[in-house]
């Protein structure tokens, strides 16, 4: 008996084995839950297409969801260019494209779900600490993710009377095809790992067994919040050790 026996979801951003979606995914599967998958663009199908296929899932978009829907959002994109160098030098386009592509996206998707979710239902998005705070190299994108959380907040309070709920996971550095156009991308790994509370890296399994609470009912008293998953991380003032200081 599964946590997600008879329920469905729709995942959209899995990009390959890597994915954080892809890690939400096999979490939903073991659960017992039927799944759908949309890709982002036509090259990627031969990556998703056979990950679908080994969890049983058909790949079309507009998959027959009914009742106890799940939506899991797990997309963002910027120009590699404004992921380096100054904030300050953003192009209006880049600036448009990143917090449309990673935020917007979101509002449209929930939108697009909310007839579906007849009986409720869970929205779940990803984010990065880089929302409330200056991560190097980061910039539009960590303008973009605070976007994105404040669309959690009124997503939730526009959709929980009809029992929708939405949330964010807020996820420490994770080795993805997305991650690696982030400047500076392997020394951000090294140091999260060396100066978070745990003293580890989160695998995408880590963030998959947050996402089945919050995408189940063990979690419907919450909704509109970051949820973080990042090693402690977020919790520390002083993230150079003291040694280090001299
Ligand atoms: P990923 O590259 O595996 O996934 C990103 C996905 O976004 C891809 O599937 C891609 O196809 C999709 N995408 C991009 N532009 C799109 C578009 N225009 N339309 C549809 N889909 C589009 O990388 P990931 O790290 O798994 O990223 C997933 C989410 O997790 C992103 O929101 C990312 O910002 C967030 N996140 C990542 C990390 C990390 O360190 N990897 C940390 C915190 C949050």
């Amino acid at each position: 008996m599964g946590l997600f026996d008879g329920k469905k979801a729709l995942i959209f951003g899995v990009a390959n084995d890597r994915s954080i979606a892809w890690g939400i995914a096999q979490a939903l599967h073991r659960e017992g839950c039927e799944l759908g998958f949309s890709y982002g663009a036509p090259p990627l199908e031969k990556r998703v297409r056979p990950l679908a296929e080994s969890v049983g899932a058909s790949l079309i978009e507009e998959c027959n969801v009914a009742d106890d829907t799940a939506l899991v959002h797990s997309i963002a994109f910027a120009d590699r260019q404004d992921l380096s160098g100054r904030f300050v030098d953003t192009s209006r386009e880049g600036f448009k494209m990143a917090l449309d592509i990673s935020a917007y996206s979101l509002v449209a998707l929930t939108r697009a779900a909310e007839p579906l979710m007849t009986n409720g239902g869970a929205v779940l998005t990803m984010t990065y600490y880089g929302s409330v705070k200056v991560a190097p190299q980061y910039n539009v994108m960590g303008v973009a993710k605070a976007a994105l959380e404040a669309c959690v907040r009124y997503l939730a309070s526009d959709l929980g009377p009809k029992g929708i709920r939405v949330n964010a996971i807020s996820a420490g550095p994770i080795k993805t095809l997305a991650a690696s156009g982030v400047g500076g991308f392997k020394k951000i790994l090294g140091y999260s790992e060396k100066a978070s509370p745990l003293r580890t890296l989160v695998k995408t399994e880590d963030v998959g067994n947050t996402a089945l609470w919050l995408l189940s009912d063990w979690s419907r008293g919450v909704t509109g919040e970051v949820v973080y998953v990042d090693a402690g991380w977020n919790i520390m003032g002083l993230t150079v050790p003291l040694e280090e200081l001299g």
